[in-house]
């Protein structure tokens, strides 16, 4: 390691573009290559210890290692340290200095992608996680009336759990989300009828993207979101046709998914970002997978541009709407304690903390924020294998939000939300706090 290299950078990020096409990309050679690269730097760094168990798993391999360096570890033996790695951006977006420009060119998320993406390539991915990452023909089969009480009593009986932890690897003791059969998009009624009201900062009308989690599992949510937006004078109406936005394909490495389910989604986005409507998701992660992910993986294709530039969070949207002064604040509801988790998938959008911002103008309302990775994220934390690490890692979270006696506890992730209630609740039975998520609180905030 030359001593001359300078530490960090002063430059913006730079974040490259995703090699996905070439025959390179999935060479195992040259993965090893470059994950030996990156691991001897990260050996040396060591800052990201504490982001989550990708990093301990490393550098515990590296030390037990007879070299006691990156080259004493079994190349069959770096696939511990990419399953531990679930795609949180975190190490990437807030501790690495060493990100391109920088010349170490360190994109360590991207390279466990490209590792995920070669280990699916070769067929070693389990049944449950390309059945757990089918989110969209789940939802559909699972919300079948009938089938969607089936679903749910089976989710909550012991002998059934201890089955499916066994059988499929689900772990027995994860809380699951429920099925609704009223699926959102079946049941919403958003109101198109206002005069829409372009702002300097915000398009006036709103396509909203519903995300199969709450399309299948909490309609509610898009509800509140439709109902802040009418309370707001603000035209909405669906995305016409949508299918996943590909995420759990993406962290599952199946690159090909991601781009037959961007094939359907980006011309119908596409044609709202460019009629100038602001697409909305109520769900961090998807909100990703069109800001980020998509962009990276098509630099050159112009409709992923606009829809990354169409696509907003909706406290991001409320945020500037507010700046325009075209958002109302006639709260009627104090919310008393609020205890607020930022997910990783929305801290990595760089935007501030915008859902703090605006439930701090709630009058009588105190929020404690907490910033830190609660160790669900998607399906990570659902697997056997995983659930002990997941339950690790969230937690400090767990204690932080529950130390101001919350009335509340809330989060942008509907997902992370639960797992907070359930580390909560197994820590500390005393705790009266509501789980509900940060829209629903501001649509009880408005008194809607
Ligand atoms: S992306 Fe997240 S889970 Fe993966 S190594 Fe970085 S901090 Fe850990
Ligand atoms: S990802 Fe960057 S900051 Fe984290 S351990 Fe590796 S080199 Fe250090």
């Amino acid at each position: 390691m030359a001593i001359t290299v300078k530490e960090g950078s002063l430059e913006k990020p730079t974040r490259h573009a995703l090699d996905w096409k070439s025959a390179d990309f999935y060479d195992q050679e040259s993965v090893n290559k470059e994950l030996e690269r990156v691991f001897d730097i990260c050996h040396g760094c060591r800052r990201c210890v504490s982001l989550c168990t990708a990093f301990p798993t490393l550098f515990d391999l590296v030390d037990n290692s007879k070299t006691m360096e990156v080259d004493g570890v079994a190349k069959a033996d770096f696939a511990q340290v990419v399953d531990q790695c679930y795609l949180c951006d975190m190490c990437y977006m807030t501790k690495c200095p060493y990100v391109p420009p920088h010349e170490w060119n360190i994109d360590f998320p991207h390279l466990m992608l490209r590792a995920k993406a070669v280990k699916f390539k070769k067929g070693e991915v389990k049944f449950r996680d390309k059945l757990l990452s089918n989110t969209d023909a789940m939802g559909k089969l699972a919300s079948i009336p009938v089938v969607v009480q089936v679903v749910n009593a089976v989710n909550k009986m012991g002998v059934a759990r201890s089955a499916l932890d066994s059988v499929l690897g689900v772990h027995k003791d994860r809380v699951l989300p429920e099925y609704d059969s009223a699926k959102f998009r079946s049941t919403a009624k958003p109101n198109n009828s206002f005069a829409v009201r372009d702002g300097a900062q915000t398009p006036g009308k709103v396509a909203l993207y519903s995300t199969c989690y709450v399309n299948y599992n909490e309609p509610g949510i898009g509800h509140d979101l439709l109902k802040i937006l009418a309370h707001n004078e603000i035209p909405a109406k669906l995305v016409e046709k949508e299918v996943c936005c590909g995420m759990p394909k993406f962290e599952l490495g199946d690159l090909e998914a991601v781009a037959r389910n961007k094939a359907i989604n980006i011309p119908v986005l596409a044609k709202l970002a460019l009629d100038g409507y602001a697409i909305l998701t109520a769900v961090p992660s998807c909100t990703l997978m069109y800001k980020q992910e998509l962009p990276l993986m098509f630099p050159d294709d112009p409709d992923v541009k606009a829809v990354a530039e169409a696509m907003y969070d909706p406290f991001e949207y409320f945020v500037l709407r507010q700046k325009d002064g075209l958002l109302k604040t006639d709260f009627k509801q104090p919310l008393g304690k609020v205890s607020y988790h930022i997910p990783c998938h929305l801290r990595v959008q760089n935007m501030g903390q915008k859902t703090r911002e605006m439930l701090e103008k709630i009058p009588d309302t105190k929020v404690t924020t907490v910033e830190r990775c609660a160790g669900h994220d998607g399906t990570w934390g659902v697997k056997s294998e995983y659930y002990e690490n997941s339950m690790k890692i969230g937690r400090p979270v767990f204690r932080q939000m529950n130390e101001p006696q919350p009335d509340y506890i809330s989060s942008d992730c509907a997902i992370a939300g639960r797992h907070i209630q359930q580390g909560i609740h197994e820590t500390n039975a005393q705790s009266k706090a509501e789980k509900q998520h940060s829209l629903t609180l501001l649509r009880i905030a408005y008194g809607l």
